[in-house]
């Protein structure tokens, strides 16, 4: 099915433990957008333990920033023109100084940021979310104990491998992360709530997943 209404390349924004990733799968499973997944592209490096990978992995383990630098490098090796494709950028920009990157990439690459997406949730309830999940370290798909389990316990739908915990979701990680989230994504969503506010929405997160995307849904017209 074609949805000309909804927006061609989305930004999604979400503190730790918000069901952002969730989501951005299921947009992208039902309308088509092509994932631009920073964090996943770095668990991958790491996985390859290649030259990018060795460098960034003390950063992800103590659920601190990669440097702007090295996610520029990320992207430039990852990220190819849209073309017809429609984006959906999930954990970029993540600092105010990621901000320009993405406008030189959308320069470059040819597309428009159309839609700012943030799922707002409380930090409590997203520190308790966040125990509950669970990582494929094959494919990257992202499950929760309770609130999205796979259809066989501990197992990824998509291929079958043993699902992990991800080595960011102790407890001290998991409070460290919240605090970089409220530190950087707030001025970068002041910054588009002021420069474009008609591209700007907002869901409520606080709520099961299935209706979080219902509103979600809603929200860019779908
Ligand atoms: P995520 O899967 O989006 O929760 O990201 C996991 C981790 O990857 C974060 O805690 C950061 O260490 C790192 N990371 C992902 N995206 C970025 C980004 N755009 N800038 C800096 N670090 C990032």
């Amino acid at each position: 099915m074609v949805h000309s209404t909804i927006p061609d390349h989305i930004v999604v924004f979400g503190r730790p433990g918000s069901g952002k990733s969730s989501l951005a799968e299921r947009l992208g499973t039902d309308f088509g957008y092509h994932l631009v997944r920073t964090g996943e592209m770095l668990r991958e490096a790491i996985r390859r333990n290649d030259f990018l990978g060795k460098r960034v992995e003390c950063h992800l383990a103590k659920g601190d920033l990669v440097p702007d630098g090295l996610i520029f490098e990320l992207l430039e090796i990852n990220l190819k023109s849209p073309g017809s494709n429609r984006l959906l950028f999930d954990g970029f920009p993540r600092t105010m100084g990621q901000v320009p990157l993405l406008e030189q990439f959308e320069n470059r690459l040819h597309f428009k940021i159309d839609c700012y997406l943030e799922i707002d949730v409380s930090r409590e309830e997203a520190v308790a979310r966040m125990t509950g999940r669970r990582i494929c370290p094959k494919c990257g798909a992202t499950y929760h104990l309770i609130a999205r389990p796979p259809k066989v316990a501990e197992t990824c739908d998509l291929d079958g491998t043993h699902l992990e915990k991800r080595p960011d979701d102790t407890t001290e990680v998991v409070q460290f992360r919240q605090q970089v989230y409220d530190e950087h994504a707030v001025p970068i969503l002041k910054y588009y709530q002021e420069k474009c506010p008609e591209l700007c929405r907002k869901v409520n997160g606080n709520q099961p997943f299935d209706a979080v995307y219902t509103e979600a849904r809603a929200a860019i017209g779908g």
